[in-house]
């Protein structure tokens, strides 16, 4: 008998012993029919769940040698990154900051230098030449450029050995990966939920952008929006909410106070993260989850976030915050405050991709965003069902580009929104 016969004939053993008499039949089917129909854990080495068949690029002993790094701008306003081999790997990246995709095509053009000739395969030590040899550390872009690097020397590294990157970081954790969709409207909820999401995000109601003090009609419109979403989903579906950090402390802790019956998901952002005190103090004072990070870089910036408990939830955008090296390092240190990675991610299927890499290679994973499954850029855009997608069987990322689809999609001149307050004209965030 396999262990995992043993274990569900002894489990079942042990309910039907607590259970005992001819009463309690009905409770011990229903229990053992949930059994089955949770059984979230399905042995992914065993059928067709992994697809399954790939074959390794390069034999053992093989060299490998980086020969070129190709950037392309992909409409809407995405920054693609191919990263070219002599062995004939090719691996995909999403090197980009929403809104400089040209200015990180920059500085990853001067980070060729170092990687051109260099085997990809050393992964983390590459990381760690790239972000320490540039002396000046970090910040937006440069960590976006090595973010979307890494990514791709990932990808070469699963693609050469043929297997997905979840399982070079000792995975899979997990079957499927759940998702949510932005909504903002009832009828975006409903509309959601019938493509197959249980879980939505949506931002704060405002005809106008917030000011420093609002007024109660202003806190309560948010609130009542807020009620028809809910109404739209019901209780058993998840809707978290975004304050974009455009919201002032103090307007932040009266939004959260009028929307704790509603029970959100998670509060992003309620404040910038430039004074994390301030965001933990707001912590402090609701039982409801705080969840930022698309704005925080590398584990240094996510230290001082855990260790001042001004989030539970932590939300490192694979394409800003170190790529898949970082964000992995980034989920152990939050596994030890029991915080959860939902990963940020308003860009592309490649960062998707990577999302659905790491959501497969960490305990403590808890959603991942997208805006996009990737029609009409990668051949096999992704599915969702019940709230899921399929944790990718593929080698590397698992995704290939869709060149001819793409054609028409290249080249963009995307600008930020660029706000200001209607009453007075002053610069206000968007
Ligand atoms: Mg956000």
């Amino acid at each position: 008998m396999s262990s995992t016969k043993a274990y569900s004939r002894s489990r079942r053993m042990f309910l039907a012993s607590l259970l005992g008499t001819a009463g309690g039949t009905a409770g011990l089917c229903a229990l053992l029919a949930d059994d089955k129909d949770n059984g979230a854990w399905k042995d992914p080495y065993v059928g067709k769940r992994r697809g399954g068949g790939f074959q390794p690029m390069l034999g053992a002993g093989e060299k490998i040698r980086i020969t070129k790094l190709e950037t392309l701008m992909v409409q809407p306003r995405w920054l693609f990154l191919k990263v070219h081999t002599d062995a004939g790997i090719v691996g995909l990246g999403e090197p980009v900051v929403e809104g400089r995709a040209s200015t990180v095509a920059a500085a990853v053009k001067q980070l060729e230098s170092y990687l051109v000739g260099k085997d990809p395969r050393s992964v983390v030590h590459h990381w760690q030449a790239m972000y320490r040899h540039a002396f000046y550390r970090g910040g937006p872009v440069l960590t976006s450029a090595i973010s979307g690097i890494d990514m791709a020397l990932w990808d070469i590294k699963g693609k050469a050995l043929g297997v997905p990157v979840y399982e070079l970081l000792g995975g899979p954790t997990r079957s499927r990966v759940r998702v949510y969709a932005h909504a903002s409207t009832p009828e975006a909820i409903r509309a959601r939920s019938k493509e197959g999401f249980t879980a939505f995000k949506t931002g704060v109601f405002k005809h106008r952008p917030a000011r420093i003090v609002e007024t109660p009609g202003f806190v309560k419109r948010v609130a009542r929006r807020f009620e028809e979403l809910r109404e739209a989903a019901g209780d058993e579906r998840d809707i978290g909410i975004d304050f974009h950090g455009a919201i002032s402390p103090q307007t932040a802790k009266l939004l959260i106070k009028a929307l704790e019956p509603y029970q959100p998901m998670f509060i992003e952002e309620p404040v910038q993260c430039q004074n994390v005190d301030v965001m933990a103090d707001i912590a402090r004072g609701t039982h409801l989850p705080i969840a930022t990070g698309e704005r925080v870089f590398t584990k240094w910036g996510f230290r001082e976030l855990l260790e001042k408990g001004a989030a539970t939830i932590l939300q490192p955008d694979l394409c800003h915050a170190g790529g898949i090296t970082e964000v992995r390092l980034i989920a152990g240190m939050a596994e030890s405050y029991y915080a959860a990675i939902a990963p940020h991610n308003p860009l592309g299927p490649i960062s998707l991709a990577a999302g659905l890499q790491i959501a497969g290679s960490i305990p403590n994973f808890l959603c991942q965003e997208q805006v996009h499954l990737g029609e009409g850029y990668i051949k096999q855009p992704f599915e969702v069902r019940d709230g899921y997608i399929d944790l990718p069987g593929g080698p590397g990322l698992g995704v290939e580009l869709d060149e001819d689809a793409l054609k028409e999609k290249l080249g963009h001149d995307w600008r930020n929104p660029q706000p200001y307050d209607a009453d007075d004209g002053s610069v206000v965030d968007w």
